[in-house]
């Protein structure tokens, strides 16, 4: 795990309340000894990225900091049209700390999710030792149920063994908590889920080419390159596919390739100035002047 290294960063200095919430976040790459059986696409690998963060807060800022957290979930995952379903775990039987920091933390997190107005379930005794947490869930394909982010609070691991204190408004030392948290939660499992609600069509602006030119035959390569260069320049992500293979066999390799515009460009479209896009969307054809292609692809960035 990559949670104590935060903690050396929050113990390099003296903190006060006035420090906190202190948000310390990273790309952290994990290492799983999975059995091979277990193993499965991208939804159980050996090395997981996860987008990690351990916040360190006062217990009267969990709530705050949770709202945060639950904005930017829902802001990355409507993103992807993507709608989670979220659970709160609460006090396992093996749980450490004070019953009173429990209620309280359990209290602040029911709270978040309450004042953020989603829908919640309660996983009775299914949290962490250490903490009740968020689960941040998504269904697969064949209705299989991962959890994907997180907001995990501790009251004790980090807290007690890396001895964490901050001093308070009245002088006194205190122990802040820390919430575990992550949005996406491993990026492998995310893009999973991804390419299987979209069958592998990116949204526009996620696929890696946005754009494929595609030449009739070899006469139309430098208006193919024009036609790339005015892409380019736009910021679109565009690629030419040109060679002595049939139109037909270029077109079947870009449809493969799952890229939502393909331009076709021969003799005619070189001699009038224009190109012509098949939308993989709509599978509409159109002839268009290529500065008229690029302000309609533009219009579906960001
Ligand atoms: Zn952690």
């Amino acid at each position: 795990m990559n949670c104590p290294e935060s903690t050396l960063v929050y113990n390099s200095t003296i903190r006060s309340y006035r420090d906190l919430p202190l948000r310390l976040a990273e790309i952290g790459r994990l290492h799983r000894n999975e059995l091979s059986g277990t193993l499965g696409g991208l939804f159980r690998v050996r090395q997981i990225t996860m987008d990690d963060a351990h916040i360190y807060v006062r217990p009267d800022q969990v709530e705050d900091e949770v709202v945060r957290i639950l904005k930017t979930i829902d802001e990355f995952y409507s993103l992807f049209n993507f709608k989670p379903e979220y659970v709160l775990a609460t006090r396992p039987e093996s749980a450490l700390g004070d019953k009173e920091d429990w209620d309280k933390a359990e209290r602040a997190l029911a709270n978040a999710l309450e004042h953020h107005g989603v829908k919640f379930e309660f996983a009775e005794g299914e949290g962490a030792f250490y903490g009740p947490k968020i689960e941040v869930h998504m269904k697969d394909s064949q209705g299989r149920d991962w959890q994907m982010g997180t907001a995990q609070l501790d009251l004790v691991m980090l807290p007690k063994q890396f001895e964490l204190a901050y001093t308070d408004e009245d002088g006194s030392k205190k122990m802040p908590w820390v919430i575990h948290r992550a949005i996406f939660g491993s990026f492998e499992r995310f893009l999973g889920i991804l390419l299987e609600e979209t069958g592998g069509n990116l949204p526009v602006w996620l696929s890696p080419v946005q754009a494929a030119v595609l030449t009739v035959s070899d006469k139309s390569e430098d208006y193919a390159m024009d036609v790339i260069r005015k892409l380019r320049a736009a910021g679109v992500r565009a690629k030419i596919i040109d060679g002595a293979e049939t139109l037909n066999k270029k077109i079947r390799d870009a449809e493969t390739m799952k890229i939502p515009y393909i331009l076709v460009v021969g003799p005619k479209e070189a001699e009038a100035g224009m190109v012509n896009v098949r939308e993989r969307a709509t599978d509409a054809q159109k002839s268009l002047p290529p500065e008229e292609f690029i302000s309609l692809i533009c219009r579906q960035l960001p």
